[in-house]
C-alpha cells in the first residue's frame, strides 16, 4: 500500500466535518526506533523507543494537525490562515498553507524562535511578524483576529489539529501491537499529551490496544502545569516549550492524571544533556524534544519510576537542524589547520 499521509491512512478515526479536503505532504509514518544502548547507559532492563517526529516534511510533529485543520479550512474556502508560533506552527502552517493556495501570517515572539524554524516560515512563504512580547502574548492577538476577521486560526485551540496528532498514538500501537507502558513527551501548549491521550483511548476502545502512563515534562523555567500557576516569563533554552500560559493546561492535566502519570519539569541543564546523549545515539533533535527523555531519566534516577521489563515510548518533536544555534554555543567549534598532510595526520592520529 502506498502511504499518503495522515488524513489518508488514518482519516476513518479522525473526527473531521464532512467538507474537508486533504492537502497533503504525507505527513507521519515516522520510525520509532528502538534505543537499546541508550536504554542499558540509563540503568538497563527496560525496552526503550523514539518516536522521531523531527523527520516530518516540516521537521516537527505539528505537521500531523497541520495537515487536518488546513485541509478542513481549504475544504471550506478560507483564503488566509494566522498562527502564534514558537516555531514549528509557523513553519508548518506556511507550508501547508502555501500547498493549499492559502496566505499565511504567522506571530511569533521576537527572538525567541530558533534560526531553523524562522528560516521554514519565511521560505515557504508566510508573512512573519515579531513582536515585542511572548508566545502567550502572539495567542492572544491571534485568537482576536481570527474573531473578527475571516481568517482561519490554526493554533492547537483549533480541534481539528488535536485531531489530526492523534495519529501519532495510533502508528505507534500499530508498529508495537499495543500501546507501551509509558508515554514520554515534552509538554509546551500542551496540545500534543492532550492528542495522544485522545488517540491511545479511542485505539484502546477500537482495539483493546491497552494505556499508556504519561509522563509530561516542561522546562523548569516554564512549567506552570507543575507550578500549578501560569507563568507570566517563561524562560527555557528549549524555545519549543517556552510557554507561561498553556491553550490545553486543564487536558493536559487530566491526560497525567488519568493515565496514573504525572507532569513534572526539568532543568535547562538536564535538557541539553539529554540532547547530547541522544545525539549520541544518532538521533539528533531540537532541545525541547529531548525533555521527555530527561523527564524519564530524571525519574529513574529519583528512584520514582520502576520500568523494569516495561516498553517505553518517547516523542522527540522536532529535528535537531531546527535550532543549529545551541550546538554552536555547546559544542566544540570545527579546528581549522593548513592543507598540508603533516598537519592533518597531527590532527588525526596525534604527534609523530
Ligand atoms: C510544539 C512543540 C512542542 C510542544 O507541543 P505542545 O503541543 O505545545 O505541548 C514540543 N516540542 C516541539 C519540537 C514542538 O514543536
Amino acid at each position: 500500500m502506498i502511504y499518503q499521509g495522515v488524513l489518508n491512512r488514518y482519516g476513518s478515526l479522525l473526527d473531521l466535518p464532512a467538507h474537508t479536503t486533504p492537502v497533503t505532504l504525507l505527513e507521519g509514518n515516522t520510525p520509532l526506533i528502538p534505543m537499546p544502548r541508550l536504554a542499558e547507559e540509563l540503568g538497563g532492563g527496560f525496552e526503550l523507543y523514539v518516536k522521531y517526529e523531527g523527520l516530518n516534511p516540516t521537521g516537527s510533529f505539528k505537521d500531523r494537525g497541520m495537515t487536518a485543520a488546513i485541509s478542513e479550512a481549504a475544504g471550506r474556502g478560507a483564503k488566509a490562515v494566522i498562527c502564534a508560533s514558537t516555531g514549528n506552527t509557523a513553519a508548518s502552517a506556511a507550508a501547508y498553507a502555501t500547498r493549499a493556495g492559502m496566505r499565511c501570517v504567522v506571530i511569533i515572539p521576537r527572538g525567541k524562535v530558533a534560526a531553523g524554524k524562522l528560516a521554514g516560515a519565511i521560505a515557504y512563504g508566510a508573512r512573519v511578524i515579531q513582536i515585542d512580547g511572548s508566545f502567550d502574548d502572539a495567542l492572544n492577538l491571534v485568537v482576536e483576529v481570527s474573531n473578527k476577521h475571516p481568517i482561519a486560526l490554526v493554533n492547537s485551540l483549533n480541534p481539528y489539529r488535536l485531531e489530526g496528532q492523534k495519529s501519532g498514538a495510533f502508528e505507534i500501537c500499530d508498529v508495537l501491537g499495543s500501546a507501551p507502558d509509558w508515554f514520554c513527551l515534552p509538554v509546551g501548549n500542551a496540545g500534543n499529551i492532550t492528542s495522544y491521550w485522545m488517540g491511545f483511548r479511542q485505539y484502546n476502545a477500537l482495539k483493546q490496544s491497552g494505556l499508556p502512563q504519561i509522563l509530561g515534562v516542561q522546562a523548569e523555567g516554564s512549567a506552570p502545569l507543575v507550578l500549578g500557576h501560569p507563568v507570566d516569563h517563561p524562560e527555557t533554552v528549549a524555545t519549543a516549550i517556552r510557554i507561561g500560559r498553556p491553550a490545553r493546561g486543564e487536558q493536559a492535566l487530566e491526560a497525567a492524571e488519568q493515565s496514573n502519570g504525572r507532569i513534572i519539569a526539568v532543568s535547562d541543564e538536564a535538557i541539553l544533556a539529554m540532547q547530547k546523549r541522544l545525539a549520541a545515539n544518532g538521533v539528533w533533535v531540537e532541545p525541547a524534544s529531548a525533555a521527555g527523555l530527561a523527564g524519564m531519566r530524571h525519574d529513574l534516577e529519583a528512584g520514582k519510576i520502576d520500568l523494569k521489563g516495561k516498553r517505553v515510548v518517547v516523542v522527540c518533536t522536532g529535528h535537531g537542524m531546527k535550532d543549529p544555534d545551541i550546538v554552536a554555543k555547546q559544542m566544540e567549534a570545527p579546528t581549522v589547520l593548513p592543507a598540508r598532510l603533516a598537519d592533518i595526520e597531527e590532527a588525526v592520529v596525534g604527534a609523530k
